[in-house]
């Protein structure tokens, strides 16, 4: 292969005209130079680059990234080593979402998904991000892919976020075997992930609470036992149909409940609060921007706990990874590729839908 000069990209900038729907943003073509790569360092070209919710809130809802425009958003990639430490040339990886500085002392103590000095493609990695031909990434953190066999390489870049996320709040709620859980938000991105890996670490009962019914309805596919419709309602109805199903099913909905609250929402957020009880769980892991009120004693009654989770272990990868190949953790039939040129239409609808998309979308490199 001949040496490769140039980064492609999409790049997000300040507008030169503002519109109705984009305030203040636009999404560019811009080739950049590849920069000169050091020992440890591998150069990956792009098969794929998922959509985050994230990306649509850096590009539309203010939520500033650390590096500041022009910066090329996107952090669900998986690619080939094409240049770079000899190490790792023609293997497939895919790229953490997360690139822990490995000194400091987080780092140490295995907590390096929070690390204080972690560099994030997309957001705080210089101008580098996924929606883009290259991204040059120390390889010591590079998840190999194994047989993937049928699976598009391409499809693989959700291992990054959709998957990955999901699988470190399991990590964080200390998921197990015979389990009882709730995933608020079940019908987004993240959530239908969420729901297929507790089921698959062994959750004895996975409630999914949404408000599109289409998707409710497909949950049951993914591991979900039974769905509740939250749209529209306040969260203290959502805990009257959630105690309803529960004494349906001989399952006491007061104590036990390991909760997932994936939207960031005021709705879902103050669902959550409203089902956690007694022994429970809540692990926060959508981000939003409101301020619920609590009576934080409640968790002193209940002997509860609220947790927080950040990204996900780059240590964990490999083994999401085999997941999705070996089948435990299906991702075929809730992806859809577009081609990369298509970016600035795709984030205008993903807006305009309001909730998440049907499948996660993945663009794909075609310049
Ligand atoms: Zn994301
Ligand atoms: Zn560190």
């Amino acid at each position: 292969m001949g040496s490769i000069e140039v980064i492609k990209s999409w790049q997000m900038v300040k507008a030169a005209e503002p519109d109705e729907v984009l305030p203040a943003l636009a999404l560019t073509r811009k080739d950049i130079p590849v920069p000169e790569l050091k020992e440890g360092e591998a150069l990956v070209a792009i098969a794929g680059c998922g959509v985050c919710g994230t990306d649509i809130g850096y590009f539309y809802d203010g939520i500033p990234t650390a590096s500041r425009p022009p910066i090329i958003l996107g952090h669900e990639i998986s690619g080939t080593v094409v240049a770079g430490d000899p190490l790792w040339l023609g293997r497939e990886v895919v790229v953490p979402t997360i690139i822990p500085c490995r000194r400091c002392e987080l780092c140490q103590r295995g907590r390096a998904n929070r690390c204080l000095r972690q560099k994030m493609p997309g957001n705080s990695y210089g101008v580098y991000g996924g929606f883009a031909s290259h991204i040059p990434m120390p390889s010591r953190e590079l998840c190999p892919v194994g047989d993937r066999k049928a699976v598009p390489l391409s499809h693989l870049a959700v291992a990054a976020d959709a998957v990955a996320t999901p699988y470190q709040a399991a990590v964080r709620a200390q998921l197990k075997s015979g389990d009882k859980v709730i995933v608020i938000g079940v019908t987004g991105g993240l959530g239908i992930f969420m729901a297929q890996w507790a089921k698959f670490l062994g959750a004895e009962t996975v409630v999914g609470i949404g408000r599109n019914q289409a998707k409710l309805d497909s949950s049951l596919d993914y591991g979900v036992d039974f769905a509740i419709n939250s749209s529209g309602k306040p969260s203290s109805e959502i805990r009257k149909d959630f105690f309803t199903r529960c004494r349906k099913k001989r399952i006491d909905p007061k104590y036990g409940w390991k909760i997932f609250e994936m939207t960031g929402s005021r709705q879902g957020q103050e669902t959550a609060l409203e089902l956690l009880a007694y022994t429970g769980v809540l692990v926060v892991v959508g981000y939003g921007q409101d301020i619920i009120p609590y009576h934080l004693s409640k968790l002193m009654a209940f002997d509860a706990e609220i947790r927080g989770t950040w990204g996900c272990l780059p240590e964990h990868y490999p083994y999401i990874v085999d997941r999705i190949l070996s089948g435990d953790i299906r991702i075929s039939s809730l992806v859809e590729t577009r081609p990369m040129s298509a970016i600035a239409e795709t984030f205008k609808q993903i807006k305009l839908g309001g909730g998440s998309p049907a499948k996660r979308i993945i663009l794909v490199p075609d310049f």
